[in-house]
């Protein structure tokens, strides 16, 4: 077996160095939520980024850019856990990115204090953001950094302290982390610091592949806003109520035409904002601990919170699974000898019933999916399991009409196969799909036409790479999509981080890779929200510079 942590891709350091200098993107017409405060950048590309013959003109660029700052608003809006405080900021932009530097000029590598200051006098006044191909200056020597922010000095003067400067770089969107090195430096303009407790928090001073972290504190938000360039940016925060409160999930928003709030967020009910996940769970630790709670998920911003303790009895939950056709939602509780097939409240998160019991003594079910069969009738309905013994295990199905037995599909045969902890079937494709720990990619696709006879094929997804601890998995016909969450650490000396993933499922790619406030996830089911289906200031002073650094573990040590 190969099994493996993720690498970390990414650090920052903070500098503080004395320079004497002081130093967005969904309309909303809810009358009653708060308005949002908007931060306009005036957007700068390096000439010597521009490349036509390979694509990369400034219209590229543009688009890369637009496109990471509506990410990074995401990240700002919505939510990510308990922790986090859903800020109501966005970033925008009210001129069109225009071109910097001369051809040759070397700013596209910023290397040295010279080139610093070059960036400060750049631009006109207001709050600027460069986008380079590297940095390795930023308030001193800064090897590998992936961004650099100006903190001016925070006096309370707010509302677009003139001549703000931010660098990010094109290392960062090589490494997909562009967006939040974008939340993040603006962050800094904004008077924030970095926190030492990491986690899903926007101003550690790494960014960790695999997941863009955006949790903020309420106080931290509070500077946010109040950097804003505009006190009137005509917007508002629809999926907010008028006191900075989520609207819940499923509530109809009117900023898209066919939009529902999901985490913060306005998305189309036929996309992730249709989708409620409902994971089985130990809330508050990526360290493992019993997932004998119910948490509900936004699929569109991995907000979550906890709906409840499965039972009295504090039973754990490992390997759930949404039976579309009958609207139940099942579990399996894994006693010490046979295991429990229950039904789950979606809304309240408790067992309601324990309608089976496997006798396999000390096998256990790891993992459960859902396939609909050929008719929206509950009658060829199955629940797909993985039973596990030792290192060996076995893929098995049972029929929701009689789930005290199982029928053997064949075996697994990767091992230990009780890694097999996310389980998923896309009815769409009719393709299964298995989430694990195992190096390079963690995503399986099992070949059910290869069983039985046993065993079944399993093959990973080449280039998926998304081995995850604890993993678990849910697929929705509603949006087409496969979610993942699981953890990861990277050694004693950092907090362990759980991940979420939006998958294509035709491809195996990630497109949405979120670090959210910790939990250790057994078990994950997607359900369709109820409306889903139906349409419905110059001056002389001190002042920090702070660095967003690229590079190893070991740089995280020089602060
Ligand atoms: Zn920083």
């Amino acid at each position: 077996m190969s099994h493996r942590r993720p690498s970390v891709s990414a650090s920052i350091v903070n500098l503080v160095a004395s320079f004497c200098f002081l130093c967005l993107l969904m309309p909303s017409v809810v009358a009653s939520a708060p308005a949002v405060d908007l931060h306009e950048l005036n957007w700068y590309v390096h000439v010597d980024l521009i490349d036509a013959a390979v694509g990369e003109d400034l219209a590229h660029w543009q688009g890369v850019i637009d496109a990471s700052v509506a990410s990074a608003n995401r990240l700002l809006e919505g939510g990510q856990g308990p922790f986090d405080q859903p800020c109501c900021v966005r970033l925008g932009r009210s001129v069109s990115v225009t071109i910097f530097g001369t051809p040759g000029d070397g700013l596209d590598v910023i290397d040295s204090s010279a080139d610093q200051t070059a960036i400060s006098n750049a631009g006109g006044s207001g709050s600027n953001a460069f986008l380079v191909d590297s940095i390795t200056y930023c308030g001193g020597f800064s090897p590998g950094a992936i961004g650099c922010g100006l903190k001016p000095a925070c006096n309370g003067k707010r509302n677009d302290d003139p001549n703000l400067w931010m660098i990010v770089t094109v290392e960062s969107f090589d490494s997909e982390t562009l967006a939040a090195v974008v939340a993040h430096e603006r962050g800094h303009n904004s008077c924030l610091s970095h926190v030492s407790a990491a986690e899903c928090q926007l101003m550690q001073r790494s960014v960790f592949t695999p997941g863009l972290p955006g949790c903020m504190t309420a106080s931290e938000c509070s500077d946010y806003r109040a950097a804003r360039t505009t006190t009137s940016s005509g917007l508002e925060c629809g999926c907010y109520d008028n006191g900075g409160a989520l609207l819940e999930d499923g509530t109809v928003c009117t900023e898209l035409a066919d939009g529902l709030c999901s985490g913060g967020l306005c998305g189309p009910f036929a996309g992730d904002a249709g989708v409620k996940l409902i994971a089985a769970a130990a809330p508050g630790t990526s360290a493992g601990g019993p997932p004998d709670d119910a948490l509900r998920i936004s699929a569109l911003s991995g907000e979550w919170t906890t709906l409840a303790q499965f039972s009295g009895a504090a039973e754990d939950v490992r390997g759930m699974a949404y039976a579309l056709d009958s609207e139940t939602l099942y579990g399996v509780v894994p006693t010490v000898f046979d295991d429990s097939i229950v039904t789950i409240d979606p809304v309240t998160g408790t067992i309601l019933s324990t309608v089976g019991t496997i006798a396999n003594g000390a096998a256990e079910i790891v993992s459960m999916a859902y396939d609909p069969g050929a008719t929206n009738a509950p009658e060829d309905d199955r629940l797909i399991v993985i039973e596990a013994a030792g290192l060996n295990g076995e893929l098995r199905w049972i029929d929701p009409a009689s789930p005290s037995t199982t029928t053997l599909l064949g075996a697994i045969e990767v091992h230990p196969t009780s890694l097999f902890t996310g389980l998923a079937y896309d009815s769409l494709h009719g393709e299964l799909f298995a989430a694990t720990p195992f190096a390079d990619d963690g995503l399986y696709v099992i070949d059910l036409s290869s069983c039985p006879p046993s065993p079944c094929d399993a093959s990973q997804i080449a280039a998926a790479g998304l081995f995850r601890d604890d993993a678990s998995l849910a697929f929705s016909p509603d949006s087409g999509m496969l979610y993942l969450v699981g953890t990861a650490d990277f050694g004693i000396e950092f907090a362990g981080r759980t991940f979420y993933n939006v998958i294509d499922p035709t491809t195996g790619t990630s497109v949405e890779t979120l670090s959210l406030d910790v939990f250790t996830p057994a078990g994950l089911a997607a359900i369709p929200e109820p409306g889903v289906g139906i349409g419905i200031a110059t001056g002389v002073m001190g002042l920090s510079m702070v660095t967003r650094q690229r590079g190893r573990q070991a740089n995280l040590g020089r602060a």
